[in-house]
């Protein structure tokens, strides 16, 4: 069975992939550049990982999307939420239709490449706040996708049913490169350390 996956190069998608190597054949990782604060970072620890793991990766750019949102993670004068994840801070990072568009882009791709699996790094901790993250929407728009590909691509996630600490336990498991990820929203030299994001990130990790 081929394979595409979403590449973020955060601990989720990095974890569903180590997991669907397991027992599929990714053929390409795709990361998406949407202008976001930490886009160089995640490029680059998406590109070292795809590269561990020798599946070619691209980077699609999505310039546009960072012009009709106004989000804190696009726009460096907003405030990122600096504390656990709320209805809030869900609003605050919240760009339109973001996973639906990663998921539609990345289709196109895994259709042309007669793949007809699309692993997403979904997780249970993020679906409470994110209904883009859910196991229904994976559903959904997997059935969706049944009309708009020849090959019926299927929305994959490894990580669905687990919360962080789970995701972490499982990339130890199977020796994912958890040293590698950039789970951060900030595109400084390392983690902020403070970000929604690395606060998650950091307690999973138990450092
Ligand atoms: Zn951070």
């Amino acid at each position: 069975m081929k394979a595409v996956a979403i590449l973020s190069g955060g601990l989720d998608s990095t974890v569903s992939l180590a997991a669907a190597r397991e027992e599929m054949d990714v053929v390409l990782a795709l990361t998406f550049d949407y202008g976001q604060r930490a886009a160089m970072r995640e490029c680059d620890a998406s590109r070292k990982i795809a590269r561990l793991y020798r599946i070619p990766h691209r980077v699609i750019s999505l310039p546009w999307l960072s012009r009709i949102t106004d989000t804190a993670l696009v726009n460096r004068r907003a405030a990122l939420p600096r504390n656990e994840m709320s209805t809030r801070s869900a609003k605050a990072v919240w760009v339109p239709n973001r996973n639906g568009v990663f998921i539609e882009v990345s289709a196109a791709h895994a259709e042309s490449l007669g793949a007809a699996r699309l692993v997403t790094g979904f997780n249970r901790e993020e679906a409470a706040t994110f209904p883009d993250n859910s196991g229904a929407y994976m559903r959904a728009v997997s059935r969706a996708l049944s009309y708009s590909t020849a090959n019926g691509v299927r929305v994959v996630s490894f990580t669905g049913r687990l919360d962080k600490r789970g995701i972490v336990r499982l990339g130890r498991r199977l020796g994912a490169p958890l040293h590698l990820v950039w789970p951060c929203y900030e595109g400084g030299r390392r983690w902020c350390g403070t970000c929604e994001s690395c606060l998650r990130s950091l307690r999973a990790l138990d450092v």
